[in-house]
């Protein structure tokens, strides 16, 4: 019983918030009603069309992390060709582009560009024509939205009170090229940042996110256990690593089951084991690799520290040597994705004004996957959501993020860039007298 009543009480509670974020968006965007129509103009075939176009052409040729750089180019000849200033090359292949009047306040958004090592399995027209090379994850998408929304908001410059950035970042799957978007110090003055992720599984014109951790922090790591090698039916001459891995494989799932709080979401998964040749061989040695997640950074420092111990711990008890690399040059941890408590206000606001209240659900659940659009949070006000793209025709294999079969609908396009389009804007309808005094002119220094 006491658990429906609080059910129904948080229900109404959520009711309330909504239809109060709606009256709050429609009261502020009396101010300036050109920013209303966003989803109209995305949906228009002029931006509909040539952002398919601008999809497709990207999902035919997947680059990986770093290496984006006809995306790169891609990117560059339609910011040309819409008369918008850039700042390139930024993190390698990144582009930086500007909407606005060059003056604070300067808001950000942000779309990733980077592919996957895998093969489509989709048959279609625009399939990837690079062999083992895959847009799985929907970052052609995210490109394409923020084009979108570039191309809509370059139609209403002379409206935007401040500086709208368009960060097209390199390398997010496992690269961080979030992380040196920011050491480049392309986003300095920035004072919000905004981004988003396609969803396979939610309806187009659906969004989901929530206040506070929405995706876990992740590591990796690699581990070398050594013994000495020899023949397997005499096994007192050897020292035997398969077996010493074996324990550390399963003393490393109780650091999560016996260690951690269990309300403090984590994980620590052995994705990888390579060890052995023969079948009457033992083997010189074994490597094992694989991830841990945490929601803070406290938890993720914890497991951290304690893999290390256990595998080597675990080596020593077998009469084994290990080493742990967490891989810090070639895949840097990725901290919590944590969304600003104000921004989700605003994102509150922007979404139910423009999608309807029943079609944002704001209390998501979070994640344990991840993130590298935490770094831009980790120095600057950010806020990440979820964007529907479900495709409904799609029924022969489930539709998943990182699939060989995924398929987007294609329809979910408009939403993204009217989204991105709108939060920017009224974004800095609402903060455009929170001037920084002295950088005002630094856009124009920089470019
Ligand atoms: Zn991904
Ligand atoms: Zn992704």
């Amino acid at each position: 019983m006491s658990s429906s009543f609080k059910f129904i009480c948080y229900h109404f509670f959520i009711i309330i918030l909504h239809v109060f974020a709606a009256t709050q968006i429609l009261s502020s965007s009396t101010h300036n009603s050109s920013f209303n129509n966003f989803l109209d103009s995305a949906k228009n075939p002029e931006v509909y069309d040539w952002m398919i176009n601008i999809r497709r052409k990207i999902h035919e040729n997947p680059e990986l992390g770093y290496e984006e750089f006809e995306t790169s180019e891609l990117i560059r000849t339609e910011l040309d060709k819409l008369s918008i200033p850039y700042k390139y090359p930024v993190a390698i292949t990144g582009v930086i582009g500007f909407i606005g009047t060059g003056l604070s306040p300067f808001v950000a958004l942000r779309a990733d560009m980077d592919a996957l090592s895998m093969q489509e399995m989709v048959e279609w027209e625009h399939r990837s024509k690079v062999p083992g090379k895959m847009h799985a994850c929907g970052h052609d998408a995210h490109v394409t939205m923020l084009l979108g929304a570039a191309k809509i908001l370059k139609q209403h410059e002379k409206e935007i009170q401040g500086t709208i950035v368009l960060v097209f970042q390199p390398a997010e799957e496992g690269g961080g090229g979030a992380k040196k978007i920011l050491d480049a110090g392309a986003l300095e003055n920035v004072t919000a940042i905004f981004g988003l992720h396609i969803v396979p599984d939610l309806p187009i014109g659906e969004v989901s996110s929530r206040s506070g951790p929405i995706l876990a922090g992740s590591g990796f790591f690699e581990a070398k256990i050594s013994g000495k090698g020899g023949h397997a039916a005499i096994p007192q001459q050897s020292i035997d690593p398969i077996l010493a891995a074996s324990g550390a494989i399963i003393s490393l799932q109780h650091l999560v089951s016996r260690e951690a709080d269990p309300l403090d979401s984590q994980v620590v998964t052995i994705a990888k084991i390579q060890g052995g040749s023969a079948f009457n061989v033992i083997p010189d040695h074994v490597t094992i690799g694989g991830t841990f997640r945490a929601f803070s950074k406290e938890s993720f420092n914890q497991l951290r520290q304690r893999i290390e111990e256990v595998i080597i711990g675990q080596a020593a008890v077998h009469r084994c040597n290990a080493t742990v690399d967490f891989l810090h040059g070639v895949k840097p941890f990725y901290p919590p994705t944590v969304n600003n408590a104000d921004l989700h206000e605003h994102f509150v606001n922007v979404a139910v004004n423009m999608l309807g209240i029943d079609k944002v659900d704001s209390v998501m659940t979070p994640y344990m996957g991840s993130e590298d659009f935490s770094f831009y949070q980790e120095v600057i006000p950010g806020y990440f959501f979820m964007l529907g793209v479900k495709n409904a025709s799609h029924k022969r294999f489930e539709s998943l993020l990182h699939s060989p079969y995924l398929e987007i609908n294609e329809d979910g396009l408009p939403y993204g860039a009217a989204l991105h389009a709108s939060l920017a804007a009224s974004y800095l309808l609402k903060h455009q007298r929170d001037t920084v005094p002295g950088v005002e002119r630094k856009y124009h220094d920089e470019l």
